[in-house]
């Protein structure tokens, strides 16, 4: 297994080696070169297995990596997870079916990732002879920061620097990074919204400059973004997981087909599904899932990728995106995996925040994708409608991706079961899921949980509680132009 950058299909990288690096010289993002085939016997053959082994054989697939390494890396990454099946799934009746992606230490389905990227980085740094440590460089939206920090910190030979738009962050989840323990760890907010804060962080990743000078003290960079190949390929495990448990408790048999509805952000996600079909798992469509920011839903509709739009703060911040950076891995293979044209479509991208796909690319596309969008009254009133219905708490990201799930079954008679990735625990946005299964407004995050428990009869996870006596570290505020300058400061502590 080689992994081709997206940009020059010239520029070949093995896998491990792609983990460190993030991101390839020429701007593209690593993926696989050719799909390794996931065969009806091994699919069959995952019944009755846990979900670490399932993980250990899908990653198998990617990483030359023992088997009995990437078994105990497995064990290892999701021993911290609080549920026993590590991704439990709820079915709400026979055609809906939801994924709980959030019981690992950061409550949000990043760390289904976080918690293993950080294993294959130790394992390529070993296998690598640089001399280097490494330098991670994270920008968030939120969840992203603080499952990559949870992940990497006190992991030797590395440090983690993460950048959170000052302003586009919920109270809990700037608490949960800034009070981010370890001795490898940095946090600071960035004035702008998410967008500025990924541009900035890329920025310093890409020059030369900078890279020469994070040398000179002793490190490389690397992302723990999602255009990182070690991000994505730990995700591709679930749907496989989804697909197994639908066949063993006998909802579908071997070959017949399951949906996957996705709340889409940087597009990591739902490309992680796409990936699965593309190694052979029976999938019929993706439903690509939008808040107000609703750009891809454009894109799906359209085909043209228009950025540069307003921007609209929601209740789903961790999907308030305008620049999905991975959607760049789907229009590769849109593109039957023409490198010179992709990187063509991404110079226009960035000179002038829009471009265009042919028409038979994206009829192409709409075969696999359906999108849609809701905006935040939608999104409570789903929450509600739901929990009336099924005394089920969804959080507002899941919420995004119930709506469209359900404009999905309104218009079509497609009979498949529809597996929806919730990525966050409803503790983690409390005072808007209070707000909208009982109608009380309480701002404060805390009583909100306490209010939402009482209502909900579920319990408060220990991670929002301690987040009360835990003290706050980290308090830096950088102009984007400046993050260079507070990297460098880190990387000589
Ligand atoms: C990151 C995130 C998303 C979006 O995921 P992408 O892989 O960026 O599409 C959705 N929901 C939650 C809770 C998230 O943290």
């Amino acid at each position: 297994m080689l992994l081709i950058s997206t940009r020059n299909s010239a520029n070949i990288l093995d896998p491990l080696s792609a983990v460190l690096k993030g991101i390839a010289d020429d701007g593209g993002l690593y993926v696989p070169s050719s799909f390794p085939v996931l065969s009806e016997d091994m699919i069959e053959g995952m019944k009755g297995k846990s979900y670490q082994r399932i993980a250990a054989d899908v990653l198998g697939m990617y990483f030359e990596i023992d088997d009995d390494k990437l078994a105990r890396m497995t064990e290892d990454a999701y021993s911290g997870f609080s549920a026993k099946e590590v991704v439990p799934i709820t079915e709400l009746n026979d055609r809906e079916y939801v994924m709980e992606l959030y019981h690992g230490p950061t409550l949000a389905f990043k760390d289904v990732a976080l918690q293993l990227l950080p294993r294959l980085m130790s394992e390529a740094i070993s296998a690598s002879d640089q001399a280097e440590d490494v330098m991670i460089l994270t920008a968030t939206s939120g969840d992203t920061g603080k499952a990559a920090l949870e992940g990497f910190k006190n992991v030797p030979r590395t440090k983690i620097c993460v950048f959170y738009p000052e302003e586009g962050v919920s109270d809990m989840q700037r608490l949960q990074m800034v009070t981010t323990e370890g001795n490898n760890t940095y946090v600071a907010a960035i004035k702008g919204n998410f967008d500025d804060a990924q541009t900035a962080v890329k920025q310093v990743f890409t020059d030369a400059e900078c890279n020469k000078k994070i040398n000179e003290s002793g490190y490389v960079f690397s992302s723990a973004n999602s255009i990182n190949f070690g991000r994505l390929a730990p995700q591709i495990v679930y749907y496989i997981y989804g697909y197994v448990r639908l066949l063993e408790v006998g909802r579908i048999k071997y070959g017949d087909k399951m949906n996957v509805c996705v709340p889409t952000g940087n597009f990591g996600n739902i490309l992680a599904a796409y990936y699965a079909k593309r190694m052979g798992l029976p999938i019929g469509k993706f439903i690509c899932a939008s808040n107000q920011n609703n750009v891809l839903t454009d894109f799906f509709d359209s085909g043209t990728y228009y950025s540069k739009r307003q921007f609209f703060r929601t209740i789903s911040p961790s999907m308030d995106i305008l620049i999905s950076s991975n959607l760049e891995r789907l229009v590769f293979e849109a593109l039957s995996r023409d490198s010179v044209s992709t990187a063509a479509l991404m110079k226009e991208l960035k000179q002038t925040g829009a471009y265009n796909l042919k028409d038979a690319t994206r009829v192409g596309l709409n075969g696999d994708f359906y999108a849609d969008f809701c905006d935040d009254n939608a999104t409570l009133d789903t929450i509600r409608r739901v929990f009336n219905k099924y005394n089920y708490v969804m959080d507002t990201h899941t919420a995004v991706g119930q709506a469209a799930l359900e404009k999905y079954l309104a218009h079509t008679d497609d009979p498949n079961p529809i597996l929806l990735a919730s990525t966050a625990s409803p503790f983690k946005f409390a005072s808007d899921v209070l707000k909208a299964i009982s109608g009380e407004t309480v701002e404060d995050a805390f009583e909100a949980s306490e209010r939402l428990a009482n209502v909900s009869g579920l319990s408060i996870p220990r991670q929002i509680t301690e987040l009360n006596w835990k003290q706050v570290r980290f308090k830096d505020v950088c102009e984007r132009t400046e993050i260079d300058k507070a990297v460098f400061k880190f990387a000589e502590q």
